[in-house]
């Protein structure tokens, strides 16, 4: 039984509790992917992130490249990482299942997009200007994807999100131990970089009426 002391300090600590692979263990896992045709782990993907091609660029030590593929199909991809039901989806669709283990996807996507985060990497650049303006109503991982394909297109974007952050359910419905906000702010900062501009404390109808 625990003691009270050590109750006290789990209450107290929201920390992320799994710890992400070593470099070592992600070349290692990387180099299993046998890199398949038709890949099922893509097909089996919601986001339809091109999965072998962003784990063969971290057995190469490509790791912006890697978060780049990770992040064009998934502009949440490091929060995804985390929270994703993978052994249903992209690892349970894996055909090493068949044989030995299935690739840890979700963990080497976690590997790729911590490694762009502690390297403050800015992953991707705005279009040229179109000349045409584009009002997002909500600024969750639906509108923050909205959001960057449109000034990747040359779209002048404004987010109006009712909080007081962006970030929608990754920064505010799930525990911290399991997705610390910060992932979740990196990803807004990612697409704030493409000078999307985020009006928050705004409620469409209440503070501004349509
Ligand atoms: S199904 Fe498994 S082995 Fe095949 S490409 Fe996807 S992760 Fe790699």
């Amino acid at each position: 039984m625990r003691s009270q002391e050590s109750l006290q300090s789990i209450i107290q600590n929201f920390n992320e509790v799994e710890k992400g692979l070593s470099n070592r263990e992600a070349v290692e896992e990387s180099n299993r992917c046998l890199y398949c045709y038709d890949a099922p782990c893509i097909q089996a993907c919601p986001t339809g992130i091109d999965i072998p091609t962003f784990i063969k660029k971290i057995a190469s030590g490509n790791l912006k490249g890697s978060a780049e593929t990770i992040m064009s199909s998934n502009p949440v991809g490091a929060s995804c990482s985390r929270v994703c039901p993978t052994d249903e989806l992209c690892e349970g669709a894996c055909v090493l299942n068949h044989s030995t283990k299935p690739i840890m996807i979700g963990d080497l996507q976690r590997y790729a997009t911590d490694w762009a985060i502690q390297n403050e990497q800015v992953l991707f650049e705005k279009g040229k200007a179109n000349g045409k303006k584009v009002a997002i109503v909500g600024g969750g991982p639906a509108g923050l994807s909205a959001a960057r394909e449109l000034a990747r297109f040359g779209y002048d974007v404004t987010i109006f999100e009712a909080e007081k952050q962006a970030g929608g359910l990754n920064t505010y419905g799930i525990v911290s131990f399991r997705l610390p906000q910060a992932i979740s702010f990196w990803e807004v900062e990612q697409v704030k970089s493409l000078d999307v501009k985020i009006k928050t404390n705004v409620r469409i109808g209440e503070d501004i009426l349509p």
